[in-house]
């Protein structure tokens, strides 16, 4: 069973800095971790290599520093890593994201299993595993809380809705977005992070993606971000309307007339 991981890096500190002209995230302003719900989807594909056998390959599209985060998954256990990577990818949003990541599964024969976290800490948008799943053909699970093989081959999964579980049966090859309720992922064994640390990782661009040079970074984009800021924080300072022993009916007129000032009533 060939189970394709998709990992993103994401800033592990507050320390993140914002490029004033372009709206975009500074990334080498803060150190990467592994996206945390992408840990909860390589550890599921661990799991269910050692239940049925396979090739776990973990990929993941960005800079070369993302390549630190790769190590990380093949610490855990990884088989093979894959770094996306190119001057021609930056600046992508959610589709041309999730393009480039479906060209790789394409590229590399095609997978089981793709598993992703649910959403990415930074970004947050949920939407590149639903996107790939699209452009792949494939069908999709959103919100994994358990996955398991049955005897027929399909994967019968658990998904957590705002009110409800639901237990859905899909046919394989598909793809499976997870929440961190799925698993407690493993902690790598410093031998496997000084072995991942030596391991190669192999850097595929747009050409060898076979890539349409519209599809992928600033170009393949159809989102843009046009403004970041702070959001406003409410004013929480405390007024103190009435005294000690003044009476109620004055200062339920106090009020009254503050919040006509202030167009609440
Ligand atoms: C409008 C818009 C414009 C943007 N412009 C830029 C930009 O110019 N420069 C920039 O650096 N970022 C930009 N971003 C952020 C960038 O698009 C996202 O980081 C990226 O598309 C993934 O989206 P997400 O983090 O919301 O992923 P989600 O959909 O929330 O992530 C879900 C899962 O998808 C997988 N995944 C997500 N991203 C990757 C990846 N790169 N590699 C492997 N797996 C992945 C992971 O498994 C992750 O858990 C932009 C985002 C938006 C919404």
């Amino acid at each position: 069973m060939r189970v394709v991981v998709c990992i993103k890096q994401v800033p592990s500190s507050r320390k993140v800095k914002i490029d004033p002209t372009t709206n975009n995230l500074r990334r080498e302003s803060a150190d990467g971790v592994m996206n945390s719900y992408d840990q909860n989807a390589m550890e599921a594909a661990l799991q269910l290599k050692s239940r049925v056998g396979g090739q776990v390959t973990a990929i993941s599209m960005g800079p070369a520093q993302f390549s630190l985060t790769l190590r990380e998954a093949l610490a855990m256990g990884g088989d093979e890593a894959i770094l996306l990577s190119s001057g021609a990818f930056a600046g992508a949003d959610t589709l041309a994201t999730a393009y480039v990541l479906a060209k790789c599964v394409e590229r590399i024969g095609g997978a089981d299993l793709i598993l992703l976290g649910c959403r990415s800490v930074d970004s947050d948008t949920g939407q590149v595993g639903p996107i790939m799943a699209e452009l792949l053909n494939l069908p999709q699970v959103t919100l994994a809380t358990r996955l398991e093989l049955t005897a027929d081959g399909r994967l019968e999964v658990d998904r957590l809705l705002e009110k409800y579980e639901e237990t859905v049966s899909v046919r394989l090859p598909a793809l499976v977005a997870v929440t961190s309720a799925l698993n407690t992922p493993r902690y790598p064994r410093p031998v496997d992070i000084m072995k991942a640390a030596r391991a190669n990782i192999e850097v595929f661009n747009e050409t060898y993606l076979e890539c349409e040079g519209d599809k992928i970074g600033l170009a393949g984009s159809r989102t843009e971000v046009v403004k970041l800021f702070r959001p406003h924080k409410p004013d929480k300072t405390a007024l103190m309307i009435g005294s000690p022993g003044e009476s109620s009916v004055r200062i339920a007129a106090k009020i009254a007339e503050i919040l006509t000032q202030r167009n609440v009533i």
